[in-house]
Formats: C-alpha cells, sequence, structure tokens
C-alpha cells in the first residue's frame, strides 16, 4: 500500500499548499491516527487517518474518465515491455486510476479509466452487461448469412457467444474490404475478433465506439474527458 510524505497528503487533498502544510505539520495542528505529528518525515498510508486542526481530511475523491485509446498502447498502469500505457495519458491526475476492463494493444476506441473500485467492480462483473458497440474493418464482405450467424451466434472457445446486433456498414468493392458494426454484452477476451475470424472476416483494424449510453463524441485519440455525475449515476 503507498506511502506518502504527510504534507503532500495534505496539499493533494486541496487543504492548503504543500509548503504551507509544513508549517501546519510543525506548528502542531495536523493529527495522524489522533496522535499529533510534528516530524516532516511522516509517511502515511490510505488506511491512516490525518486531521488538520481536529478536521478529518475528506476521502480521495472519485472520478471517472472516458477515454480514447489509440491503437499501440496497453490497457493497464504499467508494462513490463516498456510499451506506452493508459496511465501514461494521466500523469498529471492526482487521482490512482485505472482501466475498466480492456482494449486489445492494436484496437483503439473507449475505455473508461477509474479510481472508483465498486464501479470497477460492479461494470466489469459478468452480470453487469454493458452494451459495447465495435466497429471493424474486415478483410472481405460479409454476407448477409455471415451477419445473421453473428447475429444469432457462434461458437468461440467452446462456448456459444450470446445474441448480438450486427450490420455492415460499409463495402469497398475494389478492395474487397468492409466495415462491419458489431454490439456485444459479453467481454470475452478477442471476442470480436473471434466472431468474425469465425465467420470467415478476419479483422484488420477494430475500434470501440461505445460503452452503454456513452460514445466518443468530441474526444480525440489519446484524449480523455472526466465524466459528470450524471453520467456515473447512470452507469450505476
Ligand atoms: N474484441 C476484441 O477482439 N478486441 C477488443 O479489444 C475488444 C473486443
Amino acid at each position: 500500500e503507498q506511502q506518502e510524505r504527510l504534507q503532500k497528503v495534505i496539499a493533494n487533498a486541496g487543504v492548503t499548499s504543500r509548503r504551507k502544510a509544513e508549517a501546519m505539520i510543525v506548528a502542531g495542528q495536523v493529527a495522524v491516527n489522533g496522535t499529533i505529528v510534528r516530524e516532516l518525515g511522516t509517511k502515511v498510508g490510505p488506511r491512516d487517518h490525518v486531521e488538520v486542526d481536529g478536521v478529518p481530511l475528506s476521502k480521495p475523491r472519485l472520478a471517472t474518465y472516458l477515454f480514447y485509446k489509440p491503437r499501440g498502447v496497453i490497457s493497464a498502469v504499467s508494462d513490463d515491455k516498456g510499451r506506452k500505457v493508459i496511465s501514461d495519458y494521466f500523469v498529471d491526475k492526482q487521482e490512482r486510476l485505472y482501466p475498466i476492463g480492456r482494449l486489445d494493444y492494436d484496437a483503439s476506441g473507449l475505455i473508461l479509466v477509474t479510481n472508483d473500485g465498486e464501479l470497477a467492480n460492479l461494470l466489469m462483473h459478468p452480470k453487469f452487461q454493458v452494451d459495447k458497440t465495435y466497429l471493424a474493418k474486415v478483410e472481405g464482405i460479409p454476407t448477409a448469412a455471415a451477419l445473421k450467424q453473428l447475429r444469432q451466434g457462434v461458437v468461440i472457445k467452446g462456448k456459444q457467444t450470446a445474441p448480438a446486433k450486427a450490420w455492415l456498414q460499409s463495402s469497398d468493392r475494389t478492395k474487397q474490404t468492409a466495415l462491419v458494426g458489431l454490439t456485444i454484452h459479453e467481454g470475452m477476451n478477442h471476442q470480436v475478433k473471434l466472431m468474425l475470424q469465425k465467420v470467415g472476416y478476419p479483422v484488420m483494424k477494430l475500434r470501440r465506439e461505445q460503452y452503454g449510453f456513452l460514445d466518443l463524441t468530441g474526444v480525440q485519440p489519446g484524449e480523455a474527458r472526466k465524466l459528470n455525475t450524471k453520467e456515473v449515476h447512470e452507469l450505476y
């Protein structure tokens, strides 16, 4: 569990500047777990109870961001191979944020990033089925029969996928490629790629366009916007 210097914790909570927090500590205005602390080097963790002038620091604020993940970014907070990760786009934020679920390294699109553990657990629970809409560029032009098969469900990894929405968004006869829309609510690994592969149309490019009622309107690749209270409530 992460330990941080007391003055930094006070400053991050928005009480005052780090310098003034140091002065308050020295002046005996700060208590940790009920005991006045005057040592500037004191470190505290998330479970320590900090009071300034007898007033508890507020709990860390919950924040959830809608992020447009570019291709070539890992859906994680760190990567042992040193590849770019989602957290790299949130270094200026105070909160300790992590992505809710995953998008493949080579896929782009909408992913939520949060420090709200309860929300993350809820949304990732199999029972809580959020519709996710993808746009896939595929090799070949899917037939009506292939689209019907996608809608009814196909067997991948020995499991039948649930009924889905599937449609042909556009097609290029010369290049023999097409854009296919797919709305699913399950979250098997590589599900969209595997479903399209299964019906004979390998995915060349993949983007998640929607997550529940949220979409990418107004957000560019590599950008994030904070969800407002109403949006967060609608997710719960
Ligand atoms: N399906 C995939 O194949 N990849 C993703 O990243 C998401 C859904």
